[in-house]
């Protein structure tokens, strides 16, 4: 709304019946005493006079205040703009000369509007505010109920444009590959162990995590590293009589795809877990830890990381 152009808008004074109503509604005063002295509250019979018209595809409204019409003020306090159209509204203050956004209910109101729920409009005019904003009420009522509809309908698409970018990548995100569980397993889990059974004599075979097999062993000592004469894989010997919960590290692990945007790459951790006298059968687990999007040429666009809860956003700036 262009605010120039509203406030070349025919100006509403306050008609000769709601000043004669104002004039007659002497306010009740109530003095109460607090620490710092003695207050006065004022109570009027209606704390609002309402006009309204269309123009120019605007509804204007014009808010009179008693205490002004009172002593022969026939100025509004406040003039609501609607543009329907757009969903828009304003309000401007004309005894500060500002524009203002706040809906109705939180306008800077004297201390006595909340002393009363009266107001008043005439019925043509409240039924021309319902008809315009095409809602269940018109009058006051009708132009709050309006105004938080399009508060509701700002905050939604404020919400959509934080959460689109989110929903868009998760749907870009390809599958996982088919054998990554595999890879995991076997190239992204980089620890292995031989467990062997103890002899006096010294161990001549044991079994290799990589190889999943009986392998030759020479001299294999708890806990001591070597290489696996079959695979040649670094390996921890574990003796089966001694080894508990056998844990490796957690491994990070990459993953890259190609998505729409260009490519998204992946962080997982994973590990493996072999439970006392059941090394054969081995725990392997990998979850996803961080999701990053790139362009095609290579640049960051967005970023996710997975925290205590799902769906934490963390916007990598360019
Ligand atoms: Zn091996």
């Amino acid at each position: 709304m262009i605010k120039k152009e509203l406030l070349k808008l025919r100006t509403m004074n306050a008609t000769s019946k709601m000043m004669q109503m104002a004039d007659a509604d002497v306010p009740k005063r109530t003095v109460y005493k607090t620490w710092n002295g003695e207050h006065v509250s004022l109570s009027y019979k209606c704390s609002l006079y309402l006009r309204c018209q269309v123009t120019h595809g605007f509804l204007k409204v014009a808010f009179f205040l008693p205490e002004y019409m009172r002593t022969g003020g026939k100025k509004a306090a406040y003039e609501l703009y609607i543009d329907k159209e757009k969903g828009e509204f304003i309000t401007y203050d004309r005894i500060r000369q500002k524009w203002l956004t706040a809906k109705v209910d939180m306008l800077p109101w004297p201390g006595y509007f909340y002393n009363t729920k009266n107001k008043w409009i005439s019925p043509q005019g409240h039924d021309r505010i319902k008809k315009y904003l095409g809602g269940e009420h018109g009058g006051y009522k009708g132009l709050l109920e309006y105004q938080l509809k399009i508060r509701a309908e700002e905050l939604k698409r404020r919400h959509k444009r934080e959460t689109d970018p989110w929903d868009l990548d998760m749907a870009q995100t390809p599958k996982l590959p088919k054998d990554w569980e595999r890879w995991v397993n076997k190239v992204g889990i980089t620890e292995n162990y031989i467990f062997y059974q103890y002899s006096r004599k010294g161990a001549e075979t044991g079994y290799c995590t990589f190889c999943e097999k009986e392998v030759a062993v020479s001299k294999p000592r708890h806990n001591k590293t070597g290489r696996c004469m079959r695979c040649r894989h670094e390996v921890t010997y574990k003796s089966i009589g001694k080894a508990g919960i056998v844990m490796t590290k957690d491994s990070k692990m990459y993953l890259m795809q190609r998505c729409e945007d260009g490519f998204i790459l992946r962080e997982f951790n994973g590990y493996r877990k072999y439970r006392k006298g059941d090394y054969k059968n081995p725990e392997v687990s990998s979850w996803e830890v961080r999701r990053a999007i790139y362009d095609h040429n290579a640049s960051p666009m967005n970023a996710y990381y997975w925290g205590l809860y799902p769906k934490i956003r963390i916007i990598v700036t360019q």
